[in-house]
């Protein structure tokens, strides 16, 4: 026998679960019972291509059975099994990199709750399955876990025990059928899931929709608990949203009801069924790197993979459910699913099957829809950028904050609202909509009621230089130089009949002062309120993009921008007297990088030499004390 400790981090998470998830307790039967099922899916898949598992079992199943006397409940499967390395890496390590994401999302649930006391907590419940730390929520109800399995297709078993606090214990062991038997000592107050009646209960409200017969043995009577058959092969009239809902708990969708749920048959130039939904919260690994699709496929029934690329895209990856065919054969090996033409084929009317119950719920329910696209719009948006087939579609569904909007706007409907005369459509990047509303380059636009889309994702600088046009209008960036609204009359309160003055001196002490920090000096032609700003030049990067490349590349140089002044704001007007009277040279080179370094801090950049920034602050304050 040998004793190991748990991970640091996997005592944590038993600490979380055993502690603070408690009042939902059944759902460790959930738990068990699905991975019960992954277990079998997997044996079933490679028996297709293996002749000696295939010949192990023809009748898969889960059974439970309860022992009162001894307070044990045990939860078996003839699934794949484990061996000893899959023992340690599947129960002593968080393997996934979802155990830090869970105490993070777990943390920021707990923030939430304090906010709102009314919540229950589901929600943290949710989480469970969703993280992979599933098997963990046997320690809610037991004081003990032993784990006996043996892989199939191999001789040795072993005996996994833990009691949930440091470690674990593993030894060799006796099994005379492959797969795994989970048996729980149960803690006193745990005791109601040793009854049938109660058992019952837990899985056809969690785990009807599992594919496999799920069993409860008592002495030779056995009861089947739940229906045994996987839910998308029943007629949908016999489904309820409950079932849905533990299906797509099951698919790593969170509980509740999820925004939208896809079942539908097709039958056709291909034929599948898709059971499919988008999630009501994102799925926590929204954004790693891998950008992986979660859907699973099916080839009749059996489970294939859930890595398929082809099957659903990177920009649909937090739509969660399956996808299952009878039209692929069932012996083509994973690597070849990549090529596979049908699967090429059902993919696409998959994607298509989604697009079109966007369009349908962002014409119909424009509330529930907007409510989606906070959650995953950002997602979608990779798609304009990335697939050229659906880029339209998409773009007719995208939504975006705007200047004159409260809630979220189309393209469409921007188009509908711009000015007489306006052939562009105005945007502003910025990193957060807060700081796109502070931005001085509004004033010109928001004095003359002109509206402007906000851009306040990465992915936005990526699809934007794709899409030349929308229903005939190009896209300007308010940040670049070169946007002239001056033909559009300012409201009234906002109008000024006196020309603006010259500052041509000012402007010419201005470059000397600044020199090679900014590509130019000019006068504005938006600003109203502020006295400057920093465009970027015509031909040049989008401030956004350029903040984004510097992301990548450390190196990354800035292009030096434009510094527009503002003539008719009276800090310029006072400095432009000062050139005038050839007085204070230092003031007016002071303010001049004031100018220019307050710019870049509105624009949440630090100013280019913080320590000389501070000294001419310094140097203002003492100045304006004194006066
Ligand atoms: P998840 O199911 O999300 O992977 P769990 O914590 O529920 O996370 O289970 C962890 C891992 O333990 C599983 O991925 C699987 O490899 C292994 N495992 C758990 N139960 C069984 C079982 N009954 N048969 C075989 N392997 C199992
Ligand atoms: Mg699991």
């Amino acid at each position: 026998m040998s004793s190991h400790n748990f991970e640091a981090d996997t005592g944590k998470i038993l600490d979380i679960v055993i502690h603070s998830l408690y009042s939902n307790k059944e759902i460790f039967l959930r738990e068990l019972v699905s991975n019960a099922s992954d277990a079998i899916d997997k044996l079933r898949y490679l028996s297709v291509s293996d002749k000696k598992l295939s010949d192990l079992t023809d009748a898969f199943a889960v059974t439970i059975t309860a022992d009162k006397r001894a307070k044990t409940l045990t939860i078996s499967d003839n699934g794949i099994g484990m061996d000893e390395d899959e023992v340690i890496a599947s129960l002593g390590t968080i393997a996934r990199s979802g155990t830090k994401s869970f105490l993070e999302a777990l943390g920021s649930q707990k923030d939430k709750k304090a906010k709102s006391k009314d919540s229950d907590n589901a929600s943290d419940v949710s989480l469970i399955g969703q993280f992979g730390v599933g098997f963990y929520s046997a320690f809610m109800v037991a004081d003990k876990v032993e784990v006996l399995t043996r892989k199939a297709g191999t001789n040795k078993a072993y005996l996994w025990s833990s009691d949930g606090r440091t470690g674990y214990d593993i030894e060799a062991a006796e099994k005379a059928e492959h797969g795994t038997m989970i048996t729980l000592h149960m803690k006193k107050d745990a005791t109601e899931f040793l009854e049938q009646v109660r058992i019952g209960h837990v899985i056809k409200t969690y785990a009807d929709h599992i594919s496999y017969p799920v069993n409860f043995l008592d002495g030779d009577d056995s009861t089947q608990l739940n229906s045994g058959s996987a839910l998308w092969t029943r007629p949908k009239s016999d489904i309820t949203d409950e079932d849905y809902e533990s299906f797509f708990a099951d698919m790593g969708a969170g509980y509740g009801k999820p925004l939208v749920t896809l079942h539908n048959v097709s039958e056709g130039t291909v034929s599948f069924t898709n059971l499919l939904c988008i999630p009501q919260m994102r799925p926590y690994d929204l954004f790693d790197p891998a950008r992986k699709p979660k859907v699973k496929l099916y080839i009749n029934r059996v489970y294939i993979t859930d890595d398929c690329d082809a099957l659903i895209p990177a920009w649909l990856r937090f739509v969660r459910g399956i996808v299952d065919t009878a039209d692929i054969d069932l012996n083509v090996s994973r690597e070849l699913l990549q090529h596979n033409k049908t699967l090429d084929r059902i993919g696409k009317a998959v994607v298509r099957r989604i697009l079109s119950e966007l369009k349908k719920m962002h014409d119909k329910k424009p509330e529930d829809y907007d409510a989606l696209w906070s959650q995953f719009g950002v997602v979608l948006k990779e798609g304009m950028y990335e697939d050229a087939d659906n880029r339209e579609k998409l773009l007719a569904i995208s939504r975006f904050h705007s200047s004159e909007m409260d809630g979220l706007t189309g393209l469409s409907d921007y188009v509908s609202r711009m000015k007489e005369g306006q052939d562009e459509i105005y945007y502003l990047s910025a990193d957060t909509i807060t700081s796109a509303e502070m931005s001085p380059h509004l004033e010109g636009f928001k004095a003359r009621g002109i509206e402007v889309l906000y851009f306040t994702d990465p992915v936005d600088e990526f699809w934007l230089p794709l899409v030349p046009e929308f229903e005939g209008k190009s896209f300007a960036s308010i940040t670049k130089g070169g946007v002239d609204i001056d033909k559009f009359e300012a409201s009234d309160d906002a109008k000024t009949d006196d020309e603006a003055p010259d500052v041509d001196k000012l402007i010419a002490a201005m470059k000397e002062a600044l020199g090679s920090s900014v590509a130019d000096i000019r006068i504005s032609k938006t600003l109203t309120d502020s006295p400057a700003c920093l465009v970027a030049d015509e031909g040049g990067m989008d401030i956004q993009m350029q903040r984004l490349m510097k992301a990548h590349d450390p190196n990354f140089q800035d292009q030096p921008r434009i510094l527009e002044v503002n003539p008719k704001h009276a800090l310029v007007q006072g400095l432009n007297k000062l050139v005038t009277t050839g007085t204070d040279g230092e003031l007016v080179n002071d303010a001049a990088f004031m100018m220019f370094e307050q710019s870049l801090i509105l624009e949440g950049k630090p100013p280019q030499d913080v320590a000389a920034f501070s000294q001419r602050m310094t140097r203002l304050m003492t100045r304006g004390l004194k006066l």
